[in-house]
């Protein structure tokens, strides 16, 4: 089974969800401070190698930028700055329970 494809972004920035919308019909809907908590950059995952946890969000904290990258996943940068983090499709689909 070739794995769902993402098929519609729709970035709802007042309620600071991203709507991912694939092709099997389901339906993610990720809040951004999450996202930001999940970040797998670098700095992030060495964080949590030492033990540090993740970054806690902030709930006013909000995807600022949103870029694909290649046909891997995006690139999401949010307003505390941070804008290192890779999101696969893949990965994406599993933070939102699907
Ligand atoms: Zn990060």
């Amino acid at each position: 089974m070739t794995p769902a494809a993402p098929e519609a972004l729709t970035d709802h920035r007042l309620g600071g969800v991203l709507e991912i919308r694939w092709s099997d019909g389901q339906v993610s809907r990720l809040g951004h401070p999450l996202l930001r908590e999940r970040c797998r950059c670098a700095g992030c995952e060495q964080q949590r190698r030492q033990g540090l946890g993740p970054t806690a969000a902030n709930a006013q904290l909000r995807l600022v930028q949103i870029d694909t990258v290649g046909t891997m996943g995006l690139n999401l940068q949010f307003s505390d700055g941070h804008g290192r983090g890779i999101y696969p499709w893949a990965y994406l689909r599993q933070l939102g329970g699907l």
